[in-house]
């Protein structure tokens, strides 16, 4: 039985297929957004559209820009010579944040797991193989110390290792299944200084 009008519903229904959110959860957004006026609705639905519309990869590190080149990309003050890997787009922004880290990144959008059928080929590895044919020196493979972060990070050593490129892992004093976003800046920043030579 359909206790609310078809438009709740169908509301409520979208908002429950986005990750971590239940129906009990989604239930209280799409009442939330009944009760906004309209003009903040009306922004929502246009933020949403927007960054959808106008977001897209960079063409060399894979992140979620809005040009075809994202700014650090493009930065002269960078060392395009070091190359930081990590899983996602908000890992980067993360590291970011400290304002430590000069060289540049490369996004996988993910990491490989044989329990979820996620390949090598799933992620933006071919992306970074391309990549090193460039004046590289070296990659800090910066994955999550999850079970996922950990095989990627395998992976990607012995994919590097014959070019003669220097690979290093970022310390593991990012706990284990810490996803990096959550990790205050102290903690990466000691991570990054103590990555050791794969
Ligand atoms: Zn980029």
């Amino acid at each position: 039985m359909d206790y609310y009008s078809s438009h709740i519903s169908k509301l409520i229904e979208e908002f429950a297929k986005l990750p971590g959110i239940g129906a009990k959860s989604a239930g209280r957004l799409a009442f939330h957004v009944i009760n906004m006026p309209l003009e903040q609705a009306k922004s929502l639905a246009d933020a949403i559209v927007d960054a959808k519309s106008n977001v897209r990869y960079c063409k060399n590190c894979q992140t979620l820009t809005d040009r075809d080149y994202c700014p650090i990309c493009e930065s002269t003050k960078r060392n395009h010579k070091v190359i930081m890997v990590v899983e996602q787009t908000r890992d980067m922004a993360a590291y970011e944040r400290t304002g430590k880290f000069d060289g540049v990144y490369h996004v996988l959008h993910g990491a490989i797991s044989p329990m979820l059928g996620i390949g090598p080929n799933d992620i933006r590895l071919k992306e970074l193989i391309e990549r090193l044919r460039g004046d590289v020196e070296e990659v800090i493979v910066a994955t999550n110390s999850s079970v996922e972060g950990e095989a990627t990070a395998v992976y990607i050593s012995k994919l590097i290792k014959p070019t003669g490129i220097k690979v290093s892992r970022i310390a593991s004093g990012v706990p284990v299944g810490g996803d990096l976003e959550y990790i205050d800046e102290i903690t990466l920043l000691r991570a990054l200084e103590g990555r050791t030579e794969l």
